[in-house]
């Protein structure tokens, strides 16, 4: 059975940030593919600065050319209007094979507002979750605080969900078990990215090479 993994966002521009913690996903979760999904008109962010969807595919596709387990899907792009999850989801699993075992990654903070998105109770019957929780260095695995994500888990989407014992997720009798795994905390975002660049400040070390002299060259953010 092939695990694969959905990881969604706007990637305007994808970063480091976003390339470290999805290569430890896989590693931790043992996936077979992860599949990136930028969005046409994210449904819960302002398009603001929001550069053509070609060149932010071409920029995600630069950064995983030699890794051939991550792959780029324009999906959402094709789709009209705005990019929902619900109907994501709903695609890779009729183009998947039935066995496949599909896992949608985010981070907690995207989490936390799942209960704004479209269909958002169906999700939990489609898929699980990989839900990525950022702690600071020293603080300890715990610190991304287990009770309010619990109280959240539970008051807006069901009451059943419970802690597994291996408390690595949190399972449900007739929902997807919903995971919270620990990555490396990278403080970039393209928010910032868009700022440096806006200002004429360097991006070095904030994306891959390739990603940045694509940038550059395309004249991207200015
Ligand atoms: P923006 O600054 O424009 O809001 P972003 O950097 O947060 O963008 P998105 O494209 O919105 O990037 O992110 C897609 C997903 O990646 C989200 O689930 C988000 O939580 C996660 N993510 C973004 N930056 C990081 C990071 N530095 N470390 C871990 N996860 C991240």
């Amino acid at each position: 059975m092939k695990h694969i993994g959905l990881f969604g966002g706007t990637f305007n521009p994808i970063h480091l940030g976003h390339i470290q913690v999805i290569q430890e996903v896989k590693e931790g979760f043992g996936l077979d593919k992860i599949f990136i999904i930028p969005s046409a008109l994210p449904p819960h962010k302002e398009p603001d600065g929001l550069v053509d969807a070609a060149d932010r595919i071409e920029m995600i596709r630069l950064s995983f050319s030699n890794h051939p387990d991550f792959a780029v899907s324009d999906v959402e792009l094709k789709r009209s209007g705005p990019s929902y999850t619900i109907d994501t989801v709903r695609h890779f699993k009729s183009i998947l094979p039935r066995d496949a075992e599909l896992f949608l990654i985010m981070g907690l903070d995207a989490f936390l507002e799942i209960d704004t998105w479209k269909s958002y109770k169906d999700l939990f019957l489609l898929i699980s979750f990989i839900v990525m929780s950022r702690s600071s260095a020293g603080q300890g695995a715990t610190v991304f605080g287990r009770k309010p994500f619990e109280d959240y888990l539970k008051s807006r989407i069901s009451e059943g969900y419970r802690l597994s014992a291996s408390q690595s997720s949190y399972v449900h009798e007739e929902k997807k078990p919903v995971f919270v795994f620990d990555v490396t905390p990278v403080d970039i975002s393209s928010t910032k990215i868009r700022k440096l660049i806006k200002t004429g400040r360097p991006i070095k070390s904030l994306v891959p090479e390739i990603v940045e002299a694509f940038i550059k060259s395309k004249g991207l953010y200015l």
